[in-house]
């Protein structure tokens, strides 16, 4: 519970729908099994077309940004022309399993979108054969566009497994030290020897998304509040074992920021993470279309902003969450550091680029750059790109810091 009871009223005013109940006959994919029609490369998702009956590890599918980069789709993206981290996410019919609130991906879609046809963190995902992926990879060798490969597994009986055969066919083929691979875990189905046999494999960096930055929101959100299968207790499990299997740095978890906890719950788990050994990767909520969110606001900027800031100064600057002072509404009001140095993070601009695992240019940023994954490119949360002059002034307005003369 948070100690700013303001937070109660946000909490309240951030609450999900309800899901409904799925015919039978739209059940764990059933369409998809009953057309049973045969894949043939990639597959875009479109919702005119039967979709074909594919499934990991001989499909996965990848961030709209990771096929364009990749060359198996064409395509332009505002202001960045690819992206650092190769997402592969494991495909089936039946989908994930679990209901997230704020998830495209989610179970209660089943009788509106087939899984591979679902939007997710804003984007479509187009399946592509695993083989043909690691094949052009493979071959770009150095002049690989990809600094990170990562592996997002979901809430299948089979995801496992599944993913360990695919990390298997990369580091095959692909050197783990030219491209290294991070696996986004799904821990509900994982146990300890789970992690341990990932590391064993060459995996580099293991993240669990907690996403909700406190056990009520995740509750609410994930867990009996949408009949969805996820416990923290578990999550939080399967992060220590990570942590004593990966180590210091090789930690991490994904939090969502805008689900109704204050700034004071999220910056704290932030500094228990990186008390830890770990870090955090922050997505700005989006009420993602077709979600049981998607009726909710968009996490106001400023609101954004100063946890984005905050969570730079405690991730990479020597920042403590209890040198910050925050208002009764949980809100960062002081940084805890000068204004010189708060105007000299400002000013680099990278603390306001997208966080997650590192890539090849430096520890602070981010190989995993998800363009637009969680806003338009009309009002940015998460630069995919380093910010201009032009940008920091917004930035700078948004955080109500005055520029300097
Ligand atoms: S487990 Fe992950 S993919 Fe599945 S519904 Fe939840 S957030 Fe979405």
């Amino acid at each position: 519970m948070s100690c700013f009871e303001p937070g109660g009223e946000m909490r309240a005013r951030m609450a999900p729908r309800a899901p409904g109940v799925t015919p039978i006959e739209f059940r764990n994919g059933a369409r998809v099994k009953a057309a049973d029609v045969p894949p043939q490369g990639l597959y875009r998702p479109n919702d005119n077309i039967l979709t074909p009956n594919m499934r990991s590890p001989e499909y996965v599918q990848m961030s709209t940004a990771a096929a364009i980069t990749l060359g198996v789709m064409g395509g332009r993206m505002h202001r960045t022309s690819c992206t650092r981290c190769l997402n592969l996410l494991l495909t089936y019919p039946e989908g994930c399993r679990a209901n997230c609130a704020y998830c495209g991906l989610a179970r209660h879609r089943e009788a509106e979108r087939d899984y591979a046809d679902r939007n997710f963190i804003r984007v479509d995902w187009p399946a592509v054969p695993l083989a043909q992926t690691i094949d052009i990879v493979a071959k770009d060798g150095a002049e690989s566009a990809f600094h990170r490969m990562c592996i997002s597994m979901i809430t299948h009986p089979r995801s496992d497994e599944d993913t360990r055969t695919v990390l298997k066919a990369w580091t095959d083929r692909i050197d783990p030290k030219a491209i290294p691979v991070s696996i986004l875990s799904n821990p509900t189905t994982m146990t300890r020897e789970d992690v341990a046999r990932l590391k064993d494999l060459g995996a580099d960096i293991f993240t669990v998304a907690i996403d909700a930055a406190t056990p009520e929101i995740f509750d609410r959100t994930r867990g009996k509040g949408v009949q969805s299968p996820h416990s923290w207790a578990h999550y939080w499990e399967i992060l220590m074992a990570a942590r004593e299997i990966f180590g210091p740095q090789k930690f991490g978890a994904h939090i969502i920021v805008g689900m109704g906890e204050t700034e004071y719950d999220v910056l704290t788990l932030v500094q228990k993470l990186v008390d830890l050994g770990g870090h955090s990767h922050m997505f700005c909520f989006f009420p993602e279309k077709g979600s049981l969110m998607d009726h909710l606001p968009a996490t106001p900027r400023d609101q954004w902003r100063r946890v984005q800031l905050a969570r730079y100064l405690i991730d990479y600057q020597g920042g403590r969450v209890e040198k910050m002072r925050f208002d009764e509404s949980g809100r960062v009001v002081d940084y805890g550091v000068s204004d010189s140095a708060v105007e000299t993070i400002v000013g680099e601009g990278i603390a306001f680029r997208t966080s997650g695992c590192p890539g090849k240019f430096r520890d602070d940023v981010s190989a995993c750059d998800r363009p637009y994954g969680d806003s338009p490119p009309s009002n940015v949360a998460s630069y995919p790109f380093q910010p201009n002059g032009n940008d920091l002034r917004k930035i700078r307005r948004q955080l109500r810091i005055a520029e300097k003369a």
